[in-house]
């Protein structure tokens, strides 16, 4: 064991992770924020940017499976895809899986985190090889603002909504993501935590239930991220989204059919955090 410690700076979470690192990979600092890779024990290399701890090599399969596998499989032939953020590269593994997939691009503002993100973390940064991946270094609101009936999903991985990522979860914003979606598109963006951005999980709620017919919410536990409990938010314009739409053939380690059904909050808690009265 060690006797250095990360300690995490999340601009939202009341509370302090705290990493025991055996070794600094690196440290650096792109025109957009500061990155650092570091080797923890027991959590392997882990990335984070601006002092909040973005994945880590050995859960950040939970995440990266249910942001890519729940709209991909509600979708039934989902060819075009759209990531926003995501310059980790773990998104595009698991978009890359279904064989549907024609063509996935990829919006980081920053092309250092994919650069640092290649360097170390190989096991998540492995597709970006791949011939149907385009990487595109842009912000997303803008890049997102040309586009009319482009895709068939849009999955946003940013990072917290503060600074240049805030804008990724305004009705604005959403309106251009309706507009970008084809006829018959799903969107889905991370949306924090349950128990500490309850708020944020409602205000993002409202401002998607503006612009899509069909909004939901699902989870997941996410051992690094404060609060653990983490919300997906899924807007479709078709589609239902608590069911997977075709038969569930790609390989995982935690995202299945009935992992996907089980995600979804039961109805009157969702409505209970749509209303308010899940408040503390
Ligand atoms: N899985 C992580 C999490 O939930 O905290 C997020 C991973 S990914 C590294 C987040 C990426 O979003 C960063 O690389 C950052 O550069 C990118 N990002 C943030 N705001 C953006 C924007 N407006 N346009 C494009 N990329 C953005």
């Amino acid at each position: 064991m060690t006797d250095v410690f990360f300690m995490e700076r999340d601009p939202y979470a009341p509370i302090r992770h705290c990493y025991p690192v055996s070794k600094v990979l690196y440290h650096g600092k792109s025109p957009y924020q500061e990155i650092m890779v570091v080797e923890s024990p027991h959590f392997g290399k882990v990335l984070i940017l601006d002092g909040v701890a973005q994945c880590d090599e050995r859960f950040e399969f939970i995440y990266h499976e249910f942001m890519a596998h729940v709209p991909l499989y509600a979708h039934p032939n989902p060819q075009d895809v759209l990531i926003i953020g995501g310059g980790d590269g773990g998104v595009l593994r698991e978009v890359l899986k279904h064989p549907e997939v024609k063509r996935a691009v990829l919006v980081d503002i920053d092309k250092e985190v994919i650069e640092v993100s290649k360097k170390f973390l190989p096991t998540m940064a492995c597709s970006f090889d791949d011939p149907r991946a385009i990487v595109i270094n842009e912000d997303g609101y803008k890049y997102i603002q040309d586009y009319e009936g482009e895709f068939d999903v849009i999955i946003v991985d940013s990072t917290d909504p503060v600074g240049f990522a805030h804008v990724l979860t305004t009705e604005e914003f959403f309106k251009y993501v309706y507009r970008a979606l084809k006829e018959d598109g799903i969107y889905v963006g991370q949306t924090e935590s349950i128990h500490y951005h309850v708020e944020i999980v409602r205000r993002v709620q409202k401002a998607l239930r503006k612009v899509f017919p069909i909004v939901d919410l699902y989870t997941a536990v996410i051992p690094g991220y404060a609060g653990y409990w983490w919300t997906m938010s899924i807007a479709s314009k078709k589609y239902p989204v608590r069911e997977p739409s075709r038969e569930v053939t790609v390989s995982t380690k935690l995202y299945s059919a009935d992992m996907h059904r089980y995600a979804f909050l039961p109805e009157s808690f969702y409505q209970r955090i749509l209303n308010g009265d899940y408040s503390f």
